[in-house]
């Protein structure tokens, strides 16, 4: 059974949830040519229109029939939260009432939104307040982009380029298609036309999944929450690697193909004294012999119930010089939208934001 007809089998189509080819076969089985699903892409993606009495260059009754016969299920902005550094956090609420947030980090020097994949999250990061969520659900393909969407619509940004990265609520591998399917839906020429280069998909190492994107046609770059340099202590930090091993991503990162000049970077959480030492950075030189890659260092945002403290600077200024010192290319990030907690590692949904005393019993007892 083609894709559009298992769509219509259902209540209404969501074009938000098709691809282009999806969109065309769907008004094939309207009785419609085919080209009208390029109109309709460019009215959601380019232009931000959500309702296709709106869509003026489509006939009246088709319009009509699309009304009918189709939705355009779009993220509400329940609350938007401004840093002092213009960092911007939308909360944003699902079609079953669930909650999201997406974050715009304007000048990283480019304008870059950070997008979530996940209600939750299953990885249980130990530095993670999403991960303390634990996983509610996985977005669908239409809720990825709709992010992207509603961003570059509120932001006054459906004309300017920006990036994304996959670094939000969630882990991208652990939601494959429906990750997959949003990229290719925000690269489709007829709507945003972002090419992989401008995305980047952030990934703790689901290796089955990871292999897996070795293959795809659209590349996004890759970033790998590293955050160890031994199996011991990625066991404790970042609980999958019980499963599949440093040694074992690390391979996979070596097998992964690379266009020229790209580097795969490496994600690096500094936890102090537990794995921000000089012997740690060392040991972080060996691991990466013989990979392109660059390393990212993110200083911890400390938070209420994640039982880890942010290195000073000095030694996070350490550990980077001995990276550099090897040839290894290095930035330490500046942490970004902390006032209102919009910095990497503390989105957690408004349903888990209880009064603070409340939220911290409730980390406490999940932890
Ligand atoms: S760091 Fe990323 S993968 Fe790990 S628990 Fe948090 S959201 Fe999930």
């Amino acid at each position: 059974m083609p894709p559009a007809a298992v769509m219509f089998t259902q209540t209404r189509l969501d074009v938000a949830e098709a691809e282009l080819s999806e969109l065309e076969e769907a008004l094939d089985a309207l009785g419609r040519p085919r080209f009208h699903a390029r109109q309709i892409f460019q009215w959601v993606y380019k232009r931000g229109v959500t309702d296709f009495a709106l869509m003026s260059d489509l006939a009246r009754d088709l319009r009509a029939d699309l009304a009918a016969s189709c939705t355009i299920a779009t993220p509400v902005v329940e609350r938007q939260e401004r840093s002092e550094d213009g960092t911007t956090k939308f909360l944003l609420r699902l079609a079953d009432g669930k909650h999201i947030e997406s974050v715009f980090i304007p000048d990283t020097p480019a304008q870059t939104f950070c997008i979530s994949t996940q209600v939750g999250c299953a990885m249980k990061c130990a530095f993670c307040l999403t991960g303390k969520m634990g996983i509610d659900r996985n977005l669908t393909a239409g809720e990825i982009a709709g992010q992207v969407r509603v961003l570059a619509r509120e932001l006054g940004m459906l004309d300017t380029r920006f990036n994304i990265v996959l670094m939000g609520m969630g882990e991208p591998l652990h939601n494959y298609e429906a990750t997959m399917k949003a990229l290719r839906i925000l690269a489709d020429e007829h709507g945003f036309g972002m090419s992989g280069r401008r995305m980047t998909l952030s990934t703790v190492g689901v290796l089955p999944a990871l292999e897996r994107l070795a293959t795809e046609p659209l590349m996004p770059n890759l970033a790998i929450s590293l955050h160890a340099t031994t199996e011991d202590q990625r066991d404790l930090l970042v609980p999958i690697n019980r499963k599949y091993g440093l040694k074992e991503l690390l391979d996979a990162c070596r097998r992964f193909p690379l266009k020229r000049r790209e580097r795969i970077t490496f994600e690096y959480v500094m936890l102090q004294e537990v794995n921000d030492t000089p012997e740690d950075a060392r040991r972080l030189v060996r691991l990466l012999h013989g990979i392109r890659g660059k390393v990212n260092l993110l200083p911890l945002n400390e938070a209420a119930g994640i039982p880890f403290a942010r290195p000073s600077d000095d030694r996070v200024n350490r550990f980077a010089r001995i990276l550099a010192e090897h040839g290894i290319t290095v930035s330490v990030r500046k942490s970004r939208g902390r006032d209102i907690r919009a910095a990497c590692g503390q989105l957690i949904t408004e349903s888990s934001r209880k009064a603070p005393g409340a939220r911290l019993a409730t980390l406490m007892e999940t932890s």
